[in-house]
C-alpha cells in the first residue's frame, strides 16, 4: 500500500488526511502546533462554512456543530450609496461561523483517535525532501505563509500582485448579538473604503459576535487594520468603535459604547493577503513529487468566504483521484501530479476569480444585481445562498450579459 505523508493539520491538510484514512490509506500527518497549541494560539481568521463543506464534514463523521443554535441561515447586506440599498437573503442551507481554534483541534483529535499517525514537526524544504524518500507522495498542505518557495506563481492566474485590502478581525464584546435564531450575517460596503462583516462566531466561549474590517488601501478604515492593540487597548477599542459607528450602520445599532471594545489580546488579527495561485505540484527528484493544498496552492482574499471552503473541496478532489491511484495500484507520477492540478484549477476557478474580481471597484452590472436583490426577494436568496457555490455565484457576475438575464430571468 502506498504511504502518503501530508504537512500541514490546517483544513485542507486534515480534511485530506481524514478522507484518506477513511478509505484505509496509511496516511501520516506532519504539523508544528499540537492540537492544544492550536487551541491557545491568535485568532486565525473568522471562517464560515458553507453547506458543501458542512457536507463534506458529515461525509468524514466530524460535524460535531449541527445544532439550529449554532447555525447562520440569514445574510443581509447594506450598500452605503445615496440613497443605501439594502437586503436580506435567505440561505437554503445554513453556514457554520467558527472558530479555527475550536474547528481544527477537534478535527485533528478525530484523525489520531481513530488510529493516524501524527508527528509535531515543523518540515522545511529540506524536511520535504526527506520525507519523499520515505513516502510515496508528500502532500504540502501548509497555508499561505508555509513553503511558498516549493511552488512558484503562476501569473496568468493571479492579476493580483499586492494585497488588495488590509484586514482587521477580531472577536468583540458590548455588541449586542441580533434578534435569533437563526444567526445572521451582516455584510456592510462601504464605498471607496472597504467592508465590513458582521457574524456570529461559535468560539470556545460560546456564541459570540465577530467583525472583519475589509480596508482599502488608503481608505478611513485602514488605520484600524495598522494598531496593535497591545501598544494601547483603548486607543484600539475608540478606533474600532469609530470604523463600525461611521461604516457599519447595522452594527452600530447594537453596540454599546461604554463596553464596545476587543474580546482579548489574542482574539483578533491584522495583516494583508496577496491573493495567488501557485503550481499544485513541485518535482522532488528520483520521481517522487509534493502536491500543494489549500491556501498554499490558491490564496483567496478573504472578502467572499472561499478559501476554507474551497480548500475542503480541494481535499476532497485529492483525496479521490489519490485513493483511486493507490486502488489502481498506479504511482504518484508527474501525469498524476498535473492531472490533478488541472482538476483543481477547473473546480477552484470560479471562486478565484470571482474572488478577484470582487476586490475592484464593482462594475455597474454588479451593482444592478445589488440594486435588483434589494428590489426582488427571490434575487437577494439567489444572490446569498450563491455565496455557498461560486461557480454559480460566478456564470452571473461574469459579464454583464449574464447578470442582466439572471436578473430578467427572478423579476
Ligand atoms: C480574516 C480571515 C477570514 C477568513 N474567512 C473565511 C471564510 O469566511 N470562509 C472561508 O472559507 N475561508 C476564510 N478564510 C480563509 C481560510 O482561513 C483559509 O483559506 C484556510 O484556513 C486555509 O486552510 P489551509 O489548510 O490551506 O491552511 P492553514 O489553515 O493556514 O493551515 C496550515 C497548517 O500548517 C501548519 N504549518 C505551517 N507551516 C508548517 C511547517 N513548516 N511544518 C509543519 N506544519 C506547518 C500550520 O501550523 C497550520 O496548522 C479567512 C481567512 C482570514 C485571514
Amino acid at each position: 500500500m502506498p504511504t502518503i505523508a501530508i504537512v500541514g493539520a490546517g483544513m485542507a491538510g486534515l480534511h485530506l488526511a481524514l478522507h484518506l484514512q477513511k478509505e484505509g490509506l496509511d496516511v501520516s500527518l506532519y504539523e508544528e502546533r499540537t492540537p492544544d497549541e492550536i487551541r491557545a494560539g491568535r485568532l486565525p481568521s473568522t471562517v464560515g462554512l458553507s453547506a458543501p463543506t458542512r457536507a463534506r464534514q458529515r461525509a468524514l463523521g466530524v460535524a460535531h456543530w449541527e445544532g439550529p443554535e449554532v447555525a447562520t441561515s440569514t445574510f443581509q447586506i447594506r450598500v452605503a450609496t445615496e440613497p443605501p440599498l439594502g437586503f436580506v437573503g435567505h440561505l437554503a442551507d445554513q453556514a457554520l461561523f467558527i472558530d479555527m481554534r475550536v474547528y481544527l483541534p477537534r478535527l485533528f483529535e478525530d484523525f489520531a483517535a481513530r488510529g493516524g499517525r501524527v508527528v509535531k514537526a515543523s518540515i522545511d524544504a529540506a524536511g520535504v525532501r526527506g520525507l519523499a524518500a520515505e513516502h510515496d507522495l508528500v502532500v504540502v498542505a501548509t497555508g499561505r505563509a508555509g513553503l511558498t518557495d516549493l511552488f512558484p506563481r503562476v501569473a496568468e492566474r493571479s492579476p493580483h500582485a499586492a494585497p488588495q485590502r488590509r484586514l482587521f478581525a477580531g472577536i468583540v464584546r458590548g455588541l449586542r448579538m441580533p434578534p435569533g435564531p437563526p444567526l445572521k450575517f451582516m455584510f456592510q460596503l462601504s464605498p471607496g473604503h472597504g467592508e465590513i462583516f458582521e457574524n456570529q462566531y461559535l468560539t470556545l466561549g460560546g456564541v459570540v459576535p465577530s467583525l472583519l474590517i475589509e480596508a482599502i488601501p488608503g481608505g478611513a478604515l485602514e488605520p484600524i487594520t495598522r494598531m496593535r492593540y497591545e501598544d494601547d487597548p483603548a486607543r484600539f477599542d475608540a478606533a474600532l468603535l469609530d470604523a463600525v459607528l461611521t461604516h457599519a450602520p447595522l452594527t452600530a445599532e447594537r453596540v454599546d459604547r461604554a463596553s464596545f471594545g476587543l474580546a482579548g489580546p489574542r482574539d483578533y488579527l491584522i495583516g494583508a493577503v496577496t491573493p495567488v495561485v501557485r503550481r499544485a505540484y513541485a518535482p522532488l527528484g528520483g520521481g517522487r513529487f509534493a502536491l500543494a493544498l489549500g491556501d498554499l496552492h490558491i490564496t483567496h482574499d478573504p472578502i467572499t468566504g472561499q478559501g476554507a471552503n474551497m480548500a475542503t473541496l480541494a481535499a476532497w478532489l485529492a483525496a479521490e483521484r489519490i485513493t483511486g491511484q493507490a486502488s489502481a495500484g498506479a504511482a504518484f507520477d508527474e501525469a498524476f501530479c498535473a492531472d490533478l492540478e488541472e482538476r483543481l484549477w477547473d473546480a477552484l476557478r470560479p471562486a478565484t476569480e470571482w474572488t478577484n474580481a470582487f476586490l475592484l471597484p464593482p462594475p455597474d452590472h454588479a451593482l444592478a444585481l445589488l440594486a435588483a436583490a434589494s428590489r426582488s426577494q427571490p434575487v437577494a436568496d439567489a444572490f446569498a445562498r450563491n455565496f455557498s457555490y461560486p461557480d454559480r455565484q460566478w456564470a452571473i457576475l461574469s459579464s454583464p450579459e449574464a447578470t442582466a438575464s439572471f436578473i430578467a430571468s427572478h423579476a
